[in-house]
């Protein structure tokens, strides 16, 4: 049962209707009237002020299948696509919330029985965590549902940050937030990773499948937490990875979805190798850049653009090195529809212009990686050495829009080291000709917390694609 994602899509919503939840439609992913967040992240987005108690709604528990973008902000899993079974740029987020309604006790309760009595997972396949010093969870799972304590982890502020904590939910810098309490199953000792709270959780052998967020303050911009009025609860199942189980593989690409979308990228590029990482990259960008532009993002050199258009390159780039000779990613579109089943609405409404979109941004990157690949084939044959000097790739990338990465690759296929410290000179000695122009004052990226130089990476000392370079290099 449940073999596919849309029947267990039907199948939690209906399971939470009958628990007396109001069924709500996914919103949007650009977050309506919150200037604090790049893109939908989590199901609770659009109910935010009813946590805050700041909007009454005519029902106090609902239920969603919210579509979510990681791909910058404070949830950004953009760099582990492709490298993990379990992130994606765009997923669908199950959940279910109360609004000062039902609180710890059924929370837990609605969520065990979903996932051992509806869906009949094996009990001793799972392992939760609680927070630290929520002794108040722990006896619920222990006691009144029944898991052996050593299945029952307590997790703490991590690092000495209490905001950093794995077990301690926030959207995003301020807003709701409050201790969590996160579900885990095991896919098998065949598989690398180990419980949440060893060294070894990084793995993807436990994965988290669900987080019952307990919400119980509002973090303001200072700091300082308050609590809120009426204690909620907010949770989040990734549907793709509570679909892998079903399905009875491990990695998320290996669901229906991921399989349409993967096998129609490989007949268009004409691949052969299905397990190829960067036709699960492609298939993992059309649903971001695909639902983006449904939702009226379009692809630009600012904010929320800026971020849909590195994606759409990264995957036109993907195509390239799989040896596309012509545009693929838009062709992608009519399967994703299709696979997407309930959830495509609206994007099967705005097909056309999705399309469009995303083939002209393709055709325009090809005319770039073709134009930057001339002049780095023109620069390689008159080089003297083994080294492609910082200068070069700098002008490659900031004159010709021709990313680092690539450049990095041609020349590692040529046996040609790159100039990694010319390069982050040049880097360097640009932004800070840009600073003194003033140019990133009043900038909209740094409204929408998106630096465009560190985005993408995290690192603070090195900018996005010095870092990629880096990591090519390294
Ligand atoms: P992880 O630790 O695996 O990165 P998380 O703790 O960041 O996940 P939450 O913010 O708790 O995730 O989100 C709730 C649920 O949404 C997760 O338990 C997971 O099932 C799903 N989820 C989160 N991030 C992703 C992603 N990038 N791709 C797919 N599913 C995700
Ligand atoms: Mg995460
Ligand atoms: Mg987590
Ligand atoms: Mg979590």
């Amino acid at each position: 049962m449940y073999q596919t994602t849309a029947a267990l899509r039907s199948a939690f919503l209906e399971y939470f209707r009958q628990q007396g939840h109001q069924v709500v439609d996914s919103s949007s992913l650009v977050p309506g009237n919150d200037p604090t967040l790049l893109f939908t992240n989590a199901g609770m987005n659009q109910f935010k002020d009813c946590f805050l108690g700041m909007e009454k709604r005519s029902y106090v528990r609902a239920t969603t299948a919210q579509r979510c973008v990681r791909a910058g902000g404070k949830h950004n899993d953009l760099d582990n696509v492709g490298y993990t079974a379990r992130h994606h740029t765009f997923f669908e987020m199950l959940g279910n919330f109360s609004f000062g309604d039902y609180f710890k006790e059924d929370a837990i309760r609605f969520a065990w029985e979903f996932l051992t009595v509806t869906l009949k997972l094996p009990k001793e396949r799972l392992c939760v965590t609680v927070y630290e010093t929520d002794d108040e969870a722990f006896e619920i799972w222990n006691k009144q549902i029944g898991v052996p304590a050593e299945s029952i982890i307590r997790i703490g502020d991590n690092k000495g940050a209490p905001y950093a904590s794995d077990n301690f939910w926030q959207m995003g810098d301020t807003g709701p937030c409050g201790p969590c309490t996160e579900i885990f199953y095991d896919h098998g000792e065949h598989i690398w990773g180990g419980r949440p709270g060893s060294p070894e959780e990084d793995g993807d052998r436990f994965i988290e499948i669900w987080n019952i967020v307990f919400m119980q303050y509002n973090r303001h911009a200072d700091g300082t937490m308050e609590p809120l009025p009426k204690p909620a609860v907010d949770t989040g199942m990734g549907i793709e990875r509570i679909s892998a189980i079903m399905q009875g593989v491990h990695s998320n690409y290996e669901i229906d979805i991921f399989q349409k979308l993967i096998a129609k990228a490989a007949e268009i590029i004409g691949v052969t190798d299905l397990e190829n990482k960067s036709l699960r990259v492609i298939a993992d960008h059309i649903r971001s850049c695909a639902f983006l532009v449904a939702d009226g993002v379009m692809p630009s050199n600012e904010g929320r653009g800026y971020v849909l258009r590195r994606i759409i390159r990264r995957a036109v780039r993907h195509g390239n090195k799989l040896g596309a000779t012509d545009t693929f990613f838009y062709k992608l579109v009519p399967t994703l529809i299709e696979a997407m089943g309930d959830a495509a609405k609206e994007l099967k409404a705005t097909q056309a212009i999705v399309e469009k979109a995303l083939k002209a941004e393709e055709e325009q990157f090809a005319r770039t990686l073709e134009r930057g690949l001339g002049i780095l084939d023109s620069a390689l044959a008159e080089l003297k050495g083994d080294t492609l000097d910082g200068e070069t790739v700098f002008k490659l990338y900031d004159t010709y829009g021709f990313p680092v990465d690539l450049t990095a690759d041609v020349c590692r296929e040529r046996n040609i080291k790159v100039d990694e410290a010319g390069f982050n000179a040049a880097m360097a000695e640009q932004r800070s000709r840009a600073q003194a122009a003033g140019q990133f004052s009043a900038d909209y990226n740094a409204a929408l917390k998106i630096d465009t130089d560190t985005q993408f990476c995290g690192y603070s000392e090195l900018s996005g694609d010095a870092k990629v370079l880096a990591l090519y290099l390294n």
